[in-house]
């Protein structure tokens, strides 16, 4: 009873497949499942969607190992590119898709021995400042040093990152970015790569043969004025505990650590049994909303490793035992996110190993 759990929705991530396929008819789907699929269990989400999405993306080459090793045969994106000599051969067997970022990549790629040919998506710099370079004659130079090597399949793929896409106020810097990236295009023969989740909702001149949807998939708002209920998605993960004590307390009594929260009246605190140590964010302020026996009750005092107090109210009538949700269905995490001054995409990557992961 006070283990948390992190439920997993297995036809809500399907639902919200449909709705980006909708939004993007053309495009096949890059599902990024990078940082354990966001903290859902990238194991389990590949294998709920490898006959949904045409493609799979993570950040470092152990993820997309586990991935193959597992058995997941689509197409894995590896976004990041690799930066040891010895991730190739690992590319090449494993038939990953890398980025290549510079210059120096593709010196080792002509160098190091690797038994087949690689996947491989150019990836420049539209206005990010993150990977890839923004200068065309690099780029040149990187592509036609690439067509020339034949230990690259043919043709390459061309790949960015649009860094204002969640942000509507910025209209020219998101036009500026999209038509830096049709520029590079122009001499590509091979698939474009570059949208986002809110690029696939607000920008539909980003879409292209390929998308890489994130945050929407797992039903959540990467746009700080409309949820994910809002963009027709639904939550994924549902976070929730159980009470494991009530106490009663006095008008002034002080809460927990620091004494953060003072009783401003005669009532009852709860425990949960869910804390930072579960991957509830610790900069959750008095008065973050968690949902108990259908209503919205606050927390109470600073969140601890284990447990967090919520304020039941004077004539409370929960007892111990009873479910309490931390976010997801009817409880967005955006809602809490804003309130701890982050972006839904940590607190949900935050959830730690020891909380029970059951997909369903
Ligand atoms: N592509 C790249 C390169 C990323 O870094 C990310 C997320 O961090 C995504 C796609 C997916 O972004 P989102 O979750 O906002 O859809």
């Amino acid at each position: 009873m006070e283990s948390v759990t992190a439920l997993i929705d297995k036809q809500a991530l399907i639902h919200n497949i449909k709705v980006i396929k909708n939004k993007a008819k053309d495009s096949k789907v890059i599902a990024v499942i990078k940082a354990n699929a966001y903290g859902h269990g990238a194991i389990a989400v590949a294998n709920a969607l490898k006959d949904k999405v045409e493609g799979f993306a993570v950040a470092r080459i152990g993820e997309a190992m586990d991935l193959r090793r597992d058995g997941i045969k689509n197409p894995i994106f590896l976004l990041e590119g690799f930066y040891n000599d010895d991730d190739l051969p690992f590319i090449s067997k494993y038939d990953l898709y890398t980025a290549v970022n510079t210059m120096e990549q593709v010196e080792a790629i002509e160098r190091v021995p690797f038994s087949k040919p690689i996947h491989v998506w150019v990836q420049v710099d539209i206005g990010m400042h993150r990977l890839g370079s923004n200068d065309k004659s690099t780029i040149a130079k990187i592509k036609s040093r690439l067509e020339k090597c034949d230990k690259v399949i043919k043709p390459l793929g061309l790949l960015s990152h649009l860094s204002v896409a969640d942000t509507p106020a910025e209209v020219e810097y998101n036009k500026t970015q999209i038509s830096n990236f049709f520029e590079f295009a122009k001499d590509m023969q091979g698939d474009l790569c570059l949208t986002n989740s809110a690029g696939i909702f607000d920008w539909e001149n980003s879409h292209t043969q390929w998308i890489r949807p994130g945050i929407v998939m797992y039903g959540i708002s990467p746009f700080e004025d409309r949820t994910g209920e809002d963009l027709g998605l639904k939550p994924v993960m549902t976070l929730k505990s159980n009470l494991i004590a009530i106490n009663k307390v006095k008008k002034g009594d002080k809460i927990g650590y620091g004494a953060y929260y003072v009783a401003d009246k005669d009532t009852s605190i709860g425990i949960v049994s869910c804390g930072y140590g579960d991957g509830y964010p610790r900069t959750a302020p008095n008065g973050t909303p968690v949902l108990i026996n259908g209503r919205y009750v606050k927390t109470a005092g600073h969140v601890c490793m284990d447990m967090l107090f919520v304020d039941l109210g004077e004539n409370c009538t929960d007892k111990v035992g009873d479910e309490v949700i931390l976010w997801g269905k009817g409880l967005p995490v955006e809602k809490i996110s804003a309130l701890c001054n982050t972006i839904p995409y940590e607190l949900i990557c935050h959830v730690m190993p020891r909380v029970d992961f059951v997909f369903g």
